[in-house]
């Protein structure tokens, strides 16, 4: 069993398909047998060609030119090409050495002329040599868009382009080797229901291709060896996840009550104006977090004005004048946009990023704000600023949307007047001022991810760490309930936007601390419904003293898992 971290409830059953997206690198042992060898050559070659010739079709009739695949084929096939190949089998070499020296040898040749062609030819061979070696170490490249029923993919980290191409249908589960709970992987397979087990450390050479596996997206846990009663117990929970799901769905369509009858109010977290479908379907109040770093990711250049405009605007007419929550540009951390040609930092989650880069970048930042200024002619959008440290850089944004908003007065383009400008508190400096921020925003959105990082000065993504990154940490909680009560003192909604929100352990602490807002992802609306629905305020409160109480996340866990049955 390996043992990685849960990071998307549910139950995947199915075969691995291994996605390898890195240097692809051998043992560089010697052959035992020459006859195999070129056997294995042999296969791979042809199944090079296959593949290609495939695609080959595919390109011509989307009216691309297949000519250069076969100009591949054609290589990989020729005799003194393949001659060379064996030869260095003979000498006593492996396949993947062998097609390696022959392979380099053809590259020095090409690339050592001035002439354009010949160079190119180079690379052609850079990519034979690559395909090969990928399927002669069972590590072939895999179009995403034909991957077969029960499909468990691992990769290496799960990308939102992977996720654009793949038929999410029949991907039963995903495992990764990078990335933790709160990672673009884990939030990206839970938008997605795909159970995931993140943070294999070395999972794509753990776990062969193709082979049958077992993926608990709860507890992290990947069974590449089962026996019968194993697969017959992990039935029987995906069964019962599936029920729950039943009992969850009854509370679409309803309010969100406590159970002493008090109204939250339930939003989701999406990346795109593509996610408001999801967000309508899983039936939330109201958008508490549109990341929109998303739409400047995936690309070579800035979206324009017009471009985001019509983003921000689809959101803001698609939720029929409940409130979307656009947080301006989130980029650096974990979050890179290259073009943005951000320094390389020695402490990039230190460092120049969110608001701070915005601030110092004016045309960009204007350009956002402009649009969603504009946008909110159609809706009811908020205006919420990441990685806040400091009263001065919400009035910096606030004096940047007073000016917009003269120049549109001037215009005569119309806007939300009394636009909502509130602050992601997720920083240890935003927390301990809390009191005074409260001051300049008109409302808080707590993004435990990044707080609970910088609290507990743990990486997010680093799994070595990760004992350590956790939301039920006593500083965390402490740190929780110190912003809730300063929103509460200043009379500005509070509401949480990180991945914590969803969790049913933290529920009633948060219900006793007086949340305002829930803001989850959308696949986890109802079951956040169903689980408040469930909580008085009076109950929450001695479980809150309770917990704080305790001096351990452990403990804290264990008393709030053991009220979970
Ligand atoms: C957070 O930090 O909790 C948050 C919601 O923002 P992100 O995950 O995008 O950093
Ligand atoms: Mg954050």
């Amino acid at each position: 069993m390996l043992k990685g971290i849960g990071a998307s409830v549910g139950i995947g059953i199915g075969k691995t398909v291994k996605l390898m997206e890195r240097p692809v690198s051998y043992a560089d042992a010697t052959a035992a047998d020459p006859k195999t060898e070129k056997d294995r050559f042999r296969a791979a070659a042809d199944r090079f060609t296959i593949k290609n010739e495939e695609r080959a079709e595919r390109m011509d009739a989307a009216g691309a030119d297949g000519e250069i695949l076969r100009g591949h084929i054609a290589m990989v096939n020729d005799p003194y090409m393949q001659s060379q190949i064996y030869e260095m089998i003979d000498s006593g070499m492996i396949a993947e050495k062998a097609v390696e020296t022959v392979c380099d040898m053809f590259i020095t040749m090409f690339s050592s002329t001035d002439d354009e062609l010949t160079c190119q030819r180079a690379a052609d061979v850079e990519d034979i040599k690559r395909q090969i070696l990928k399927i002669l170490l069972g590590i072939e490249e895999v179009d995403l868009k034909k991957l077969p029923a029960d499909t468990v993919l691992v990769v290496e980290e799960l990308t939102p382009s992977m996720t654009a191409e793949m038929d999410v249908q029949n991907i039963a589960g995903i495992v990764t080797e990078k990335g933790g709970f709160t990672s673009h992987s884990a939030i990206l397979s839970r938008s997605l229901k795909i159970p995931a087990a993140l943070s294999i450390e070395g999972a794509l050479e753990k776990i062969a291709d193709g082979a049958d596996i077992i993926v608990d997206g709860s507890t992290g846990e990947v069974y590449t060896e089962y026996d019968e009663n194993l697969l017959h117990r992990f039935l029987e929970k995906k069964k019962a996840l599936v029920k729950d799901e039943g009992i969850i769905e009854q509370f679409k369509g309803k309010e969100t009550l406590t159970a002493d009858g008090t109204k939250k109010q339930l939003f989701a977290n999406i990346g795109s104006h593509k996610d408001l479908a999801s967000a309508l379907a899983g039936d939330a109040e109201g958008i508490g977090l549109f990341r929109t770093e998303f739409l400047f990711m995936d690309r070579d250049t800035q979206p324009t004005e017009a471009e985001q405009f019509e983003a921000y605007k689809a959101v803001a007419v698609g939720m029929k004048g409940r409130e979307v929550m656009i947080r301006t540009l989130d980029v650096g951390g974990d979050k890179d946009i290259p073009y943005l040609k951000l320094k390389k930092e020695e402490n990039p989650f230190l460092g120049f990023r969110a608001v701070r880069y915005c601030l110092k970048n004016q045309e960009l930042y204007q350009t956002q704000l402009r649009a969603i200024l504009r946008a909110s002619a159609y809706g009811n959008i908020a205006i919420m600023i990441p990685l806040v440290t400091q009263v001065d850089e919400v009035v910096q944004v606030r004096a940047i949307v007073q000016d917009i908003k003269r120049e549109l007065d001037e215009k005569g383009i119309a806007y939300k007047k009394d636009i909502k400008i509130g602050i992601m508190v997720e920083t240890p400096a935003a927390c301990l001022i809390a009191d005074l921020l409260a001051q300049h925003s008109d409302f808080f959105s707590i993004g435990t991810n990044d707080l609970t990082g910088y609290i507990m000065a743990a990486d997010r993504g680093n799994a070595d760490v990760d004992y350590l990154y956790s939301a039920f940490d006593p500083a965390v909680l402490r740190g929780i309930r110190h912003i809730i009560a300063c929103a509460g003192n200043q009379g500005i909604p509070c509401g949480m936007c990180g991945e914590a929100a969803a969790d049913p352990k933290l529920l009633p602490l948060l219900v006793s601390f007086g949340l305002d807002e829930f803001s989850v992802n959308p696949t986890n609306v109802l079951s956040v419904r169903a689980a408040l629905s469930k909580l008085g305020k009076s109950d929450c409160d001695t479980i809150a003293e309770e917990v704080l109480k305790k001096d351990s996340r452990q403990e804290i866990l264990q008393y709030l898992t053991s009220l979970q049955t």
